[in-house]
């Protein structure tokens, strides 16, 4: 499946009457290779209202732009090249320094406008060729599990873990892990992101893995919790506790669904078990060029879920010195329900 870079441009260009700006500069790396295929340290494309586009890049990315389907010049100062009197830029991808020296060289009434996040309120729907990237990194990442889950034991510290889930899922393909892998066994379980470190697991021990491989640039984000031998009573409960929350919140995952309510559906839950204290960050986020991305699921967060929506649902409930259970799932919004990326279990694995 190829991507179509000039649909995405286009799309972009339609958007822009709406910020009353007659191009954007886009400087956000993530951004430019959405809209280009160009992945560099130090571009910019300006997309223009009617749709026509220029990338700037320096020498050591102009041979790579030969590929793409948009005109690049070479230019080492790539946001003085395409700066332009009106031009929206992206204030969250821009320092204060360089704003105020493009606007200097502007001149008097004719700055640059800082937009929000333009492209990425694009980007949070994605299209069927991105939907294939994130179902593949989240395949990588299930493997990666099912391929390591027998070489976990007692003895091993969180950072051995952490290792093995890492090369395991760079050997099966993956560009790289999508983000810092998080291994916590025992009490270390209670800290949501938690960085291993060389405490060795134990029998009783609940140990949380959350990790994702990125593959092209896509990524994939999932959590498991097992328990090293046989779990006590509250291990059990608070994983089926968990479950059942997580459960809540991936049916509630419809197009048209608000943020918040998806979230109230599996807090919802965990509050009314006595819990409310122990679970105190958002129920998931978008996932695609980013490992969070809009759109943001918690408490008060607005807005409404879209269809072709890639998001995570991960509701924990965190025990201090004791421990913490986590499950996450990637899904995909679709009407008629979601698509489940990650198909790892979720049935308590004792090992
Ligand atoms: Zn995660
Ligand atoms: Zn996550």
């Amino acid at each position: 499946m190829t991507i179509d870079y000039p649909a995405r441009r286009a799309r972009l260009a339609a958007a822009l009457a709406a910020h009353e700006v007659p191009a954007l500069l886009v400087t956000s790396p993530v951004n430019v290779r959405y809209l280009t295929g160009l992945v560099s340290s130090n571009a910019a494309v300006l997309v223009r209202a009617d749709g026509s586009a220029l990338l700037a890049t320096d020498n050591r990315y102009i041979d790579m732009t030969r590929a793409l389907d948009v005109t690049a010049v070479e230019a080492p100062d790539v946001t003085g090249r395409l700066a332009g009197p009106g031009v929206g830029i992206e204030a969250a991808a821009m320092s204060v320094a360089a704003f105020r020296r493009l606007n200097e060289g502007l001149g008097e009434g004719a700055g640059l406008v800082p937009l929000g996040p333009v492209v990425e309120e694009l980007r949070a729907v994605k299209d069927e060729a991105e939907l294939e990237l994130i179902r593949t990194a989240c395949a990588l990442t299930d493997q990666a599990f099912a391929d390591v889950l027998p070489l976990i034991a007692p003895g091993l510290t969180e950072r051995a873990v952490a290792r093995l889930l890492d090369n395991r899922m760079t050997e099966l393909g993956a560009d790289k892990p999508a983000f810092d892998t998080i291994v916590a066994a025992g009490e270390n379980g209670a800290i949501p992101h938690h960085a291993p470190t060389d405490r060795e697991l134990r029998a009783g021990d609940l140990v949380t893995m959350d990790f994702g491989a990125r593959y092209r640039g896509y990524h994939a984000d999932m959590t498991r919790t097992v328990c090293l031998g046989e779990p006590a009573g509250w291990q059990r409960d608070l994983y089926d506790l968990v479950r059942r929350a997580q459960g809540a919140g991936r049916h509630a995952l419809t197009p048209g669904a608000e943020a918040k309510d998806v979230d109230a559906a599996a807090r919802g839950l965990i509050e009314a078990a006595g819990h409310g204290d122990h679970f105190r960050h958002g129920l998931g986020h978008g996932v695609g060029l980013e490992i969070h991305e809009d759109p943001f699921l918690g408490p008060s967060r607005t807005g409404r879920l879209e269809d072709r929506v890639p998001i995570t649902v991960e509701p924990g409930i965190y025990l201090p010195e004791r421990g913490g259970v986590r499950i996450e799932d990637t899904l995909v919004t679709r009407e008629g329900g979601p698509e489940l990326f990650t198909k790892t279990t979720k049935e308590l694995l004792v090992l």
